[in-house]
């Protein structure tokens, strides 16, 4: 069998004929929020039913990185290389300091509270931009269940005063996010409200200085939903979806997919030249060897 779906001659090379879609490891319940720490040769991910965050490495396999992750979801790294988290259960977004003390940087908007902080990225300004969409609220199984207190945007929070300026703001719910390698755009998946009709798509924003403008679709995911994504250096972005991860290049097209036999949520990327792609998908994590390597910080 083959791990993966050409549609289009330039998706043969990126991929490897001999490189295995590998499970790292199963038994989770619903797993998002992959980020490589390369400097400590693990990767971080949320199971997030099940209220933890897991590392894994090569050497150790599975280990508990921090139980009570108030429903952690999303994660990436700042500048500094800290982990930076979505929570859903706190409804907030934290940093994790070199001391491991955690420190808010973001938890109200005008006074009310955040819904459920869901998918993060940092910009190379610092800033933290980050989805706030109603998942973590809408049942007790990622979260609390309760009253959506404010609309469901992307949001730049200043890492400093964790002040925050709303971003996309025309969206049905937004979900994963993130840059162009030039930051000139700014990709965003609308997972709407799980209803039958609802947007499937990624839509793609000019980054201003004074904000996102000239939103446009930029890809429709089939089938399933573009969850969370990542962009390699040359600007294709790698998706989840149902049947694996699509690669979808700058222009929209669908170059090809990884074939993943479970309903992928995230992917990021890592090892010593962000060359691997690490994907989580329902119960599981896996990692495929690229001929890309990612754009993801530090
Ligand atoms: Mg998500």
């Amino acid at each position: 069998m083959s791990f993966f779906e050409s549609h289009d001659s330039a998706f043969d090379r990126f991929v490897l004929g001999n490189a295995p879609v590998k499970r790292l490891a199963t038994g989770f319940d619903w797993v998002e929020g992959p980020v490589w720490f390369g400097d400590h040769g693990c990767l971080l991910f949320s199971d997030i039913p099940n209220n933890v965050i897991h590392r894994w490495s090569q050497q150790d396999g599975i280990s508990t990185f921090r139980a009570d992750s108030n429903f952690s979801n999303g994660h990436t790294r700042d500048l500094q290389g800290r982990l930076v988290s979505c929570e859903h259960g706190a409804r907030r977004v934290t940093r994790t300091e070199p001391d491991g003390s955690i420190t808010v940087i973001a938890d109200n908007y005008g006074g009310k509270r955040l819904n459920s902080p869901n998918d993060v990225v940092v910009k190379s300004d610092g800033t933290i931009w980050f989805s706030d969409p109603h998942y973590g609220i809408m049942t007790d199984y990622e979260g609390f269940r309760a009253v959506s207190e404010t609309p469901l945007v992307v949001y730049r929070a200043d890492p400093g005063t964790g002040a925050l300026d709303v971003m996309v703001d025309d969206m049905n719910a937004p979900n994963g996010l993130a840059f162009s390698p030039d930051e000139s755009l700014l990709y965003v998946a609308d997972t709407g409200r799980m209803f039958e009709g609802d947007p499937t798509h990624i839509r793609v924003y000019d980054v201003t200085p004074e904000g996102c403008a000239n939103g446009r679709l930029f890809h429709d995911i089939v089938p399933g939903m573009a969850d969370g994504f990542r962009v390699d250096s040359d600007g294709n972005v790698w998706s989840s979806a149902a049947d694996g991860v699509h690669c979808i290049a700058p222009d929209g097209r669908l170059l090809g997919k990884i074939l993943v036999p479970e309903l992928v949520s995230n992917v990021c990327f890592g090892g010593r030249s962000k060359q691997e792609l690490y994907i989580t998908a329902t119960t599981s994590i896996y990692k495929v060897t690229l001929v890309r390597n990612g754009v993801q910080w530090p």
